[in-house]
């Protein structure tokens, strides 16, 4: 069996490695509802809808109060 001579440098290695990656943009659709950009096959974020129904209520960030704080 042929066997390479000498070790490969870690930085030839991983040249190797990463030479097949790449980031991929992240595809987006329109809400179909509300028209903000979600994911496909997802329930929207903005608005809850899915498929042009109500799926889930979108849950509202409460504010904190100064004695919620104390
Ligand atoms: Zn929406």
């Amino acid at each position: 069996m042929p066997n390479p001579k000498r070790k490969h440098t870690r930085s030839r290695r991983d040249l190797r490695r990463s030479a097949n990656s790449k980031l991929e943009a992240v595809n987006f659709v329109e809400c179909s509802n509300c028209g903000a950009a979600r994911l496909p096959h997802n329930v929207c974020p903005k608005c809850g809808f899915y498929d042009g129904k109500m799926v889930t209520e979108v849950k509202v960030k409460k504010a904190k109060t100064q004695e919620e704080a104390k």
